[in-house]
Order: structure tokens, then sequence, then C-alpha cells
């Protein structure tokens, strides 16, 4: 008797075994399938602040030059220990700089921006250390100094391995630069600083200023001395952007100010305008909230959707409430007409970011940066998006400023995506037809629609 009852528990627990394996095995298998899918995908990347080595400071390309131009510098600084400079890296060895930074770089090994920057390293060189090492650096430094040789030709390389159709280029360091290379980026009109200017008195735009004087040869306008000629010169500019390929507008004003914009009207524009430079601080905001006012209105008689920062800021020290994203709520109410794309999940009030997204039809969900910022957020996020929003407004972006990081920060997206999918699929919340048209639409599909790329 005994022995028949062991023999019937053994083959219980045997069944549970082979059972177990399977389910588990189904799982990866359903998650693994949607991540194939996705690598098939032409990935359109709504936002990029791509630079090319020419145009930085650096003496020299090794790993901690990489890491200082990624985000995961604000986490080895925010250790609290040293900061990590261009000074320090261009004047010193790899051995110096593990025994300056190699402590506080370890401390990091937990965050989201470790991981996704590790992630981009292993995708794009020859790493296969679970984490970065004295002598895994070592090796690696003479693989990125080789490749940086030639970065072009680099760059390249691993835009089209890791399937990017076009990159959205945001060069908020060089706003009015329209000549970009279009055979891997898109425009996006830097609005900032245009907004930032306003006032006779901060003009920049002098007649050395190419734009300027082709506004002044047009209209005949030689000086802005009125807000009419200011606002004649916003419509000047938006429309030069249009015309060199812009597809969009961009704020990322929460890095100086907050985002509330109060209603401000023309006359009171008017007058602050007319005793500017003489203002203070909250009569210059007032001139900024009018003129973000009017662009918006611009943004929507030329078609061009508005993306806009929410929420956390990158690298240490800023004031973090300026990015609250219902502080956008009276723009979304007042300008039903333009488009406006959130960024960065709002975090970390990414509930607040889905609301306004369900709340309003003019206002559409970008998961940009946030699965850098926080993976696990940005699951929980995408999760909260699809039970409240319609799907054909995400988007993804990478937000980087050198080619490993939006690797890695693409491979990142692609893993919240298929995470959070194969999860519905797996409690048959949703079927695998609509989880593939899903990422279609989040990685291009939106883009090409919202931005109109295919014009
Ligand atoms: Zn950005």
């Amino acid at each position: 008797m005994k022995t028949i009852k062991s023999v019937v528990a053994k083959i219980i627990a045997l069944l549970l075994i082979v059972l177990f394996t399977n389910c588990s095995a189904q799982k990866n298998d359903v998650y693994n399938s949607l991540m194939e899918f996705t690598n098939t995908i032409k990935v359109i990347n709504t936002h990029e602040h791509q630079r090319t080595p020419s145009e930085l400071e650096y003496s020299k390309y090794n790993f901690w030059t990489l890491l200082h131009k990624s985000y995961l510098v604000a986490d080895v600084n925010s250790v609290g220990t040293k900061n990590l400079t261009v000074e320090i890296i261009n004047k010193s060895s790899l051995d110096e700089m593990w025994n300056m930074f190699g402590e506080q770089l370890n401390y990091t090994a937990n965050t989201s921006y470790y991981k996704h920057f590790l992630e981009g390293i292993k995708k794009c060189y020859n790493y296969n250390e679970p984490v970065f090492t004295k002598e895994g650096i070592e090796l690696l430094s003479k693989q990125i100094a080789a490749k940086y040789q030639n970065y072009e030709s680099w760059f390249d390389e691993c835009f089209h391995k890791f399937n990017f159709e076009t990159m959205f280029l945001d060069q908020y360091w060089a706003p009015h630069n329209f000549d970009i290379d279009k055979k891997h980026f898109t425009l996006i009109f830097q609005a900032n600083k245009l907004i930032y200017d306003i006032g006779p008195g901060k003009l920049v735009y002098t007649e050395q200023n190419s734009d300027f004087n082709e506004f002044a040869k047009i209209t005949g306008v030689e000086k802005i001395n009125t807000l009419n000629d200011y606002l004649a010169f916003t419509d000047f500019m938006i429309q030069r952007a249009k015309q060199n390929g812009a597809v969009g507008i961009k704020n990322s004003m929460a890095y100086g100010r907050s985002l509330d914009y109060e209603n401000v009207s023309r006359d009171r524009a008017k007058e602050l305008f007319n005793k500017s430079p003489e203002i203070n601080k909250a009569e210059e905001k007032e001139l900024q909230d009018f003129l973000l006012h009017y662009i918006l209105d611009k943004a929507a008689e030329n078609n061009l959707p508005v993306q806009i920062h929410t929420g956390y800021l990158a690298g240490n020290g800023n004031q973090l409430e300026n990015g609250k994203p219902t502080k956008l709520n009276n723009l979304f109410l007042l300008h039903p007409n333009t488009k406006f794309d959130i960024f960065h999940g709002g975090f970390p009030w990414t509930g607040e970011f889905v609301a306004l997204g369900k709340m309003f039809p003019n206002v559409y969900l970008n998961l940009v940066w946030l699965p850098q910022i926080s993976k696990q957020r940005a699951i929980v996020t995408f999760d909260e998006m699809l039970d409240c929003v319609p799907y054909n407004k995400f988007f993804w972006g990478g937000d980087c400023h050198l080619i490993e990081e939006a690797v890695g920060s693409l491979e990142f997206g692609k893993q919240v995506v298929c995470e959070v999918l194969a999860k519905r699929i797996e409690n048959e919340q949703m079927n695998d037809e609509t989880a593939r048209k899903i990422i279609r639409a989040v990685f291009s599909e939106n883009a090409i629609k919202l931005y109109q790329l295919d014009e």
C-alpha cells in the first residue's frame, strides 16, 4: 500500500514538474516571439539628440567618454562622492579613471540607467560581462577607440543593424540649424530659444544672423521693434523650419521654468514687449506664455504636432515640479486643434500623463526615455496606457546623444512593450494579432500618421 502511494505521489510530482516547465516555456515563447517580431520593424525613433564627436569637447573616446555622454553619468554623480567631468576624462588614464570612479560606478549597477547603457554596449561591442569591470572596460575602450576613428561609418552601421528608419532630431544646442543629415534624421523645430528670446532687449537676431537677414529681405523689417515684428519673425521661422523638412515643434522649457503657461492677452503682451527689457521675472514669464500660446496656434495651422518635455529632468539638480504634466491642462483645453505629443511618461507623475491622454483627443503619449529612467515604472505605465487610452496615440523614442545608448534604449523600449503585451496574451486579455498591431503602432505606424512622414 505504502509503495503504491509513494509511486502515485512521485507520478503526480513528475506531472506537475512537466506542466510547470511547459507553462514557463510557453510564457517565454510568447515574449520571445513578440520580441522577434519587434526586431523586424523599421523603427521611427521620435526623439533623439544625436551628436558627432567633432562637435564634442572630448580629446579621446573610451568607455568613460561614452559613459559621460550617457544618462548613467547622473547616477554616477548622484552617488555623491565625486563628479565625473570632461576635464578629468581628457587628462586621465584608464587606470586612474577606474581608481577614481570604479567604486561609484559599481554602486549604480542596480539602476535602469546602468542596465540600458550596458545593454547598448553589449549589442554594439564584443562585451559579455554581466557588469562593467576594470578589465572589461580596458578591452572595451580599445574597441570604442577603434570605432570612433570613423564615427560616421560606425553610426551608419549601427543605425542599419538595429533597424532604425529615421530619428527625429531635436538640436537644443543649435535650435535654428536646419541643415541636417536627412539620410538618418528628421528635423524637429526646437522652439525654446524663440520663446526665451522674446522682447526687443534680448533680441539675438542681429544682422549677422542669416535667418534674420532673409526675414529682413522678405519683410523689409530691419530691426524688431514691436510685438508684431516678433510674431512675424516667429511665423517666418516656423515656415523656414517646415520648408526644411521639420515635422514637429519641440518645447523642453521645463528645464528652465514651469510648464504653466497662462493665457496672456495680446494687449498685455504688447505692453510688456514695449517695456522690455525693463521688465521683471514675472513679466518676462507672461511674455513667454503669450508666445507659446501663439506658437501652438501656428502649429495647428501648419499641421505640426508639438512635443513637450514633461516630468523628471536629466542631470543633477533642478526643479522637479516644473514639469508636472497637469500644468499643461489649460493648453489642451484652449488649443483643441493642436496635437500634443507629451514626453517621458511624465515620470514620476505617470498616472497624470495617462489620464491626460485619455481625456484629450489631441493629446498623445510618448514613452520616450521612460524605460531608461525606470524600466519597472515604464512597464506599469505602458500597462496602464493600454487599459485607458487607444493605441493609435502611443510612441517610442530614445533621447540619446550617441548611437550605443540609442541602441540600448531601443532594446529597453522593446522589452517593456513586449513584456506587457506577452503578459496580456498569457492572461487571455489580448490576442496575438492585436499585440502585433500595437507593436507596429508604437514603433512605427503611429509616428508615420501623426507626423505625416509619408508626405
Ligand atoms: Zn530630449
